[in-house]
C-alpha cells in the first residue's frame, strides 16, 4: 500500500492510542438522516468513517438518524443501504435513533428531575424573542422555573398526545446568557403528531438532533463522532448532554469536525435535490445529472472512481470548493483501464466503398482494450456500406484536417485504408453519401506492407447492415453557474442549464446487442458510455458518462 501522510483525524486517533486509549474501543458511525438519497458529499463522510474502520479494524455502525418523521421515509433507508453497499462498504450494525426513543425519553425525565430540563409553553416567536443575539444575552422565559412535578406531568402529557403540535416543548436548562447561542436553553423535544416510518404512531414527541445525536453515540459507544464544520458550535452542547448521562466506566464519545465537500456547478443540500425531483426538473433521485450516488451510478460512475476521488480530496479542516472535473478525472482514469472499446456512430453519414464487392462481408478482429491484455479481441463486421460521423468528413478540408476528405486517405479503425472520391447531395446541398475507394491490401493486423502504411487519421465506423440503432442520452452540467445556491437575490433554480440533456439516435456495432444495464464502454473517439436502466434488447439506451478529455477546460 502507498505511503500516505495521516490526515488530522487519523493523527488524533494515533495520539489517543499512543496515550493509552485501547484500540479495541475505537468505534465509528455513519449517521445519515433518511430524508433523501445519498450524494457525493456523503461519500466523503462514508469514505472517512469506513476508511477509519478498515484502517483500525474497528466497527462502523450505520445509524439512521430518524428523529424527524415529517421528512423521513423507508424508501430513503433502502436507497441509502443500496448506495453504501454499491460503494463497497459493509457496516457492522444497522441501527436507528428511533430504537433509542424510550431511553432518550427516560434520560429526559431524569434531567427534569435533576433540574436540567423544563417544559416551555410559549410560542416559538416568544421564545425566539427571548433568545438574544450573539452580542446580547438572552432572557429567561416565564416557565423556566416551573416545578419538577409540573414539568414531569406536562412532559408525560406531551408524550401521551394530550397536546397539539406547537403548544409545548421540552428545553434543556442551561444558560440564557451563554456566549454560545446554542447553549441558551436549546429544545430537546417537540410535539409531532406524525406517522414515523418505524415507530408508526407510538410517539407524539420527537427528540431534537442535538439531544438525540450525542446520546445515540454514547449508547453505541462510538469513540470518534465525526461531523462537518457547521457543528463546531454544537460541540459544547454535545458535551453538555453527555455530561448529564455519562458513566465513567463507559467510553465517552468525542465530536470532531472536518470540512464538508463542496463541488462546483451543482447543489448538494437534500432539500434542494428533493425540490429538483418533486418539481420534475430531473427524472428522479437517480437522474444521471444528479450529484447523488444513485445518479452517478446510473450515469456510469464506478465505486472505484468515487473512492479514489474521496482519497484525492482528503480530509481537512478548511472549507474549499472542489472542481467537478476532478471527479470526472477520477472516473476517466478508472474507465480507461476497465471499459471495453467499441465503435458507435452518433451523427451518421453514409459511406459507400465503390470498389468493395457487392454483398460481401467480413468479420474483422478488434482489440477490446489496449490497456488490458486480458480483455482479448472480438469480431466486428465490415461491408460495402458504412456509417461514419458526419463531422469526420469535409469536402474541402484545410491542411490540418486529419479526417476524411476528397482525395485524402484515412484508416478505418480495425479495418482498411479508404480514400475519398466523390459525394452525393440532396436538393438542399446536404451530403447524403460519401463515395470512397479502399486499399484491399491494407487490412489492420494482416501483416502486409500496406497494413503498416501511415495515414494521417483513424476513424471509427459501423457497418450499416449490421449496426444496431440505439438511443444515446448526452448530458451537460445541470447548472450554468459555478455556485448556483450562493446567490442572495436569486433562487438556485434560475441557474438550471436548459440544455443539460440531449437525446440522439446513434448506431452501435452488433456486439452491443446483448448489453445489460450498467455495462460500460468506451465508444472510440467519443467518450465513455453506460447502458441505462431503461435499455431493452428492442431499444438500447446509453448514457454518456464522460468525454475522453476534459471538455470543461475551455
Ligand atoms: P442536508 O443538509 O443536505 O440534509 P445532512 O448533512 O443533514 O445533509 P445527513 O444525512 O445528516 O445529511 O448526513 C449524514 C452524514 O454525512 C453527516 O455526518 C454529514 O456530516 C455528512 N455529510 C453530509 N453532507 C456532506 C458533505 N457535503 N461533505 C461531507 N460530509 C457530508
Ligand atoms: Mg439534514
Ligand atoms: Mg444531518
Amino acid at each position: 500500500s502507498e505511503e500516505k501522510s495521516l490526515h488530522f483525524i487519523e493523527q488524533i486517533i494515533e495520539d489517543s492510542l499512543a496515550s493509552g486509549f485501547p484500540q479495541d474501543q475505537l468505534r465509528f458511525r455513519f449517521p445519515p438522516e433518511p430524508n433523501g438519497y445519498l450524494h457525493i458529499g456523503h461519500a466523503k463522510s462514508i469514505c472517512l468513517n469506513f476508511g477509519l474502520g478498515l484502517k483500525y479494524n474497528a466497527p462502523v455502525n450505520l445509524r439512521f438518524d430518524d428523529t424527524n418523521p415529517a421528512k423521513e421515509e423507508q424508501e430513503y433507508v433502502d436507497a441509502i443501504k443500496e448506495d453504501l453497499k454499491w460503494l463497497g462498504f459493509n457496516w457492522t450494525e444497522e441501527l436507528y435513533s428511533s430504537d433509542y426513543f424510550q431511553q432518550l425519553y427516560d434520560w429526559a425525565v431524569q434531567m427534569i428531575k435533576n433540574g436540567k430540563a423544563y417544559v416551555d409553553s410559549q410560542t416559538s416567536e416568544e421564545m425566539a424573542a427571548q433568545k438574544g443575539t450573539p452580542t446580547q444575552s438572552g432572557v429567561d422565559g416565564p416557565y423556566r422555573n416551573r416545578s419538577v412535578e409540573e414539568n414531569l406531568a406536562l412532559f408525560e402529557a406531551m408524550k401521551n398526545g394530550e397536546f397539539s403540535e406547537g403548544t409545548h416543548v421540552l428545553r434543556a436548562k442551561i444558560d440564557m446568557a451563554s456566549t454560545n447561542m446554542l447553549m441558551r436553553d436549546p429544545l430537546m423535544y417537540r410535539i409531532l403528531h406524525r406517522h414515523h416510518h418505524r415507530t408508526a404512531n407510538e410517539w407524539k414527541i420527537y427528540p431534537m438532533y442535538d439531544y438525540a445525536h450525542g446520546e445515540s453515540d454514547y449508547l453505541e459507544q462510538i469513540s470518534h463522532s465525526i461531523c462537518t464544520l457547521e457543528f463546531v458550535m454544537h460541540r459544547e452542547l454535545y458535551n453538555w448532554f453527555l455530561d448529564q448521562i455519562y458513566d465513567a466506566n463507559q467510553v465517552r464519545p468525542n465530536q470532531y469536525e472536518f470540512a464538508r465537500l463542496n463541488l462546483n456547478y451543482t447543489v448538494m443540500s437534500k432539500r434542494k435535490l428533493l425540490q429538483l425531483v418533486q418539481e420534475n426538473f430531473v427524472a428522479g433521485w437517480d437522474d444521471p445529472r444528479m450529484p447523488t450516488i444513485s445518479g452517478l451510478r446510473r450515469r456510469g460512475y464506478t465505486p472505484n472512481s468515487i473512492r479514489k476521488f474521496c482519497d484525492i480530496i482528503g480530509v481537512a479542516k478548511r472549507e474549499n470548493v472542489i472542481d467537478y472535473s476532478l471527479l470526472e478525472f477520477c472516473l476517466r482514469e478508472d474507465l480507461n483501464k476497465t471499459a471495453p472499446r467499441v465503435m458507435a456512430v452518433l451523427d451518421p453519414v453514409k459511406v459507400v466503398i465503390t470498389n468493395y464487392p457487392q454483398g460481401n462481408e467480413e468479420w474483422l478482429d478488434a482489440e477490446n482494450n489496449q490497456e488490458d491484455e486480458s480483455a482479448g479481441y472480438r469480431k466486428v463486421p465490415f461491408s460495402r456500406e458504412l456509417y461514419i460521423e458526419r463531422e469526420d468528413f469535409l469536402e474541402e478540408a484545410p491542411a490540418k484536417f486529419f479526417r476524411l476528405s476528397i482525395g485524402k486517405e484515412v484508416r478505418l479503425k480495425n479495418a482498411y485504408i479508404i480514400k475519398g472520391e466523390s459525394v452525393v447531395k440532396d436538393a438542399n446541398g446536404n451530403i447524403t453519401e460519401i463515395h470512397v475507394s479502399y486499399d484491399e491490401d491494407s487490412r489492420s493486423g494482416s501483416g502486409s506492407e500496406a497494413s503498416q502504411r501511415k495515414v494521417s487519421g483513424t476513424l471509427h465506423w459501423v457497418s450499416i447492415k449490421h449496426a444496431v440503432e440505439a438511443e444515446v442520452r448526452l448530458y451537460d452540467r445541470l447548472f450554468i453557474d459555478e455556485a448556483p445556491d450562493s446567490h442572495k437575490e436569486k433562487n438556485f433554480l434560475e441557474f438550471m442549464n436548459p440544455n443539460s440533456l440531449q437525446i440522439s439516435t446513434g448506431f452501435v456495432e452488433p456486439s452491443l446487442q446483448t448489453v445489460q444495464a450498467g455495462d460500460k464502454f468506451q465508444f472510440q473517439r467519443l467518450g465513455y458510455f453506460s447502458v441505462d436502466k431503461d435499455s431493452t434488447s428492442e431499444k438500447l439506451v446509453f448514457n454518456k458518462t464522460v468525454g475522453l478529455k476534459d471538455a470543461w477546460e475551455e
